[in-house]
């Protein structure tokens, strides 16, 4: 390979879409994936407008947009009557609305879309297992089918998730915890009458939520009090049953599990000529819905550094990338909070009336238009919240 250039190791959402950003801005690069077939596991779904205002200035938001399900209200509900509602469609057009899209789906189109831009630059069934840096160039050891070959690079981005090998190949740090706070989930044929609205229930036992799916499916999320590690859809339902009196059809159900959620921050972004964006970077708590689009501004404004760095010299001036990390850490650090914020509302408590009247207010002029910005990853770049 030639030293300028660049490979991604992961081609999950984030590095898919670094692919993308990168071949925008002319710069070649190769992605390295360990997976031979796109996941079929769905986790997360919601993307947010300002993922979308850049999808439409990369020119691959129209397959997005016929895909997914449009929700422009989310509804807050205390189990036994509705609490208030957040209308996006007050935030700033085209997209008044947060889409819907199951993670294969999305993780498909960028494939694509990659693949058009640059056919047989993805390598799948690659695991990057070493990686040592020289001075003017890293080399980077995969193993494909059992078999060693060692690739000579100029950067290395790593886009392979929250245990990534390229964080801690390069000695950085990931600094976080584990929150006490497990939900199961699963996927049902929509029986509700809430149609295109989320709906956020902010019960006395703790939080349940649900959200459209295409094909009239609908996703509910359910916080327990221990993580399950055999979760089933009879236990989703009844759980469901009990605290927001929902009938769920069982016979529906098309993918039930559970997951714990945690917060991670890697000590820095880049170290020489090696770059992390994404979960590889930083681990947000996924109630919220903002990890996977967190790592989209990433791979945006990163590009758009490399770009610039690159107008100056074909060898990046590495202080230079250091903008990068200057401006996606502190946002790194306020999507955190805000979704550490998100999952107490849901947590069980026994002060649920103070709770549903804050909720209340909060969903109410003059703070309506505040929140819709919240849940729709609006103000990064202000210091204030
Ligand atoms: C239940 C749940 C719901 C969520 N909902 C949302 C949501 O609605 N909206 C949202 O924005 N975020 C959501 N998230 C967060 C989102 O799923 C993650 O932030 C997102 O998947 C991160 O993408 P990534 O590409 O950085 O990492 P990953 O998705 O983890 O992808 C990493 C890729 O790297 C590959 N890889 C790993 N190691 C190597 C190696 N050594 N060599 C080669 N390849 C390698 C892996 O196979 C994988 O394909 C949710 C998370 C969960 C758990």
């Amino acid at each position: 390979m030639n030293t300028e250039d660049v490979i991604i190791v992961g081609g999950g959402p984030v590095g898919l879409f670094m692919g993308i950003c990168l071949h925008y801005h002319g710069i070649p690069c190769t992605i390295i994936e360990k997976r031979k077939e796109v996941i079929s596991d769905s986790r997360s779904l919601g993307i947010h407008p300002a993922s979308l205002e850049i999808f439409e200035r990369l020119g691959i938001v129209d397959e997005f947009l016929e895909n997914g399900v449009r929700v422009k209200r989310g509804i807050a509900h205390d189990g036994k009557k509705e609490i208030g509602t957040i209308d996006f469609e007050v935030c700033p057009s085209p997209y008044q609305y947060i889409l819907i899209n199951p993670q294969f789906e999305t993780e498909r189109i960028l494939r694509d879309q990659f693949l058009k831009l640059n056919p047989d630059s993805i390598i799948t069934g690659a695991e990057a297992v070493a990686m040592t840096e020289e001075f003017d160039f890293v080399t980077l050891t995969i193993n494909k089918d059992g078999k060693e070959e060692h690739l000579e690079v100029g950067y290395v981005i790593g886009c392979d998730g929250k245990n990534s090998f390229i964080r801690k190949a390069a000695g950085i740090a990931f600094t976080g915890k584990r929150y006490p706070d497990s939900y199961i989930m699963g996927d049902f044929a929509d029986t509700t009458n809430y149609d295109n609205d989320a709906v956020v229930y902010l019960t006395k036992e703790g939080l349940v939520e649900c959200f459209p799916l295409p094909k009239n499916q609908r996703r509910w999320v359910v916080k327990t009090e221990e993580y399950i590690s055999d979760p089933t859809p009879e236990l989703l339902t009844h759980l469901i049953k009990e605290r927001v009196s929902e009938e769920i059809n069982i016979g529906t159900n098309s993918m039930v599990s559970s997951f714990g959620v945690s917060h991670f921050l890697a000590d820095t972004f880049i170290k020489e000529r090696i770059l992390l964006v994404g979960d590889a970077a930083h681990v947000v708590s996924p109630i919220g819905g903002q990890g996977m689009n967190l790592g989209w501004l990433d791979a945006w404004h990163l590009a758009n550094v490399m770009s610039f760095c690159r107008g100056i010299s074909k060898d990046l001036p590495i202080a230079d990338l250091f903008v990068y990390e200057a401006k996606q850490r502190p946002i790194a650090k306020k999507v955190t909070r805000r979704a550490a914020f998100n999952m107490s509302l849901g947590r069980k408590t026994s002060l649920h009336s103070f709770r549903t009247s804050l909720v209340r207010s909060m969903l109410k002029k003059p703070f309506h238009n505040k929140m819709a910005q919240l849940f729709t990853m609006r103000g990064l770049e202000s210091w204030w919240v």
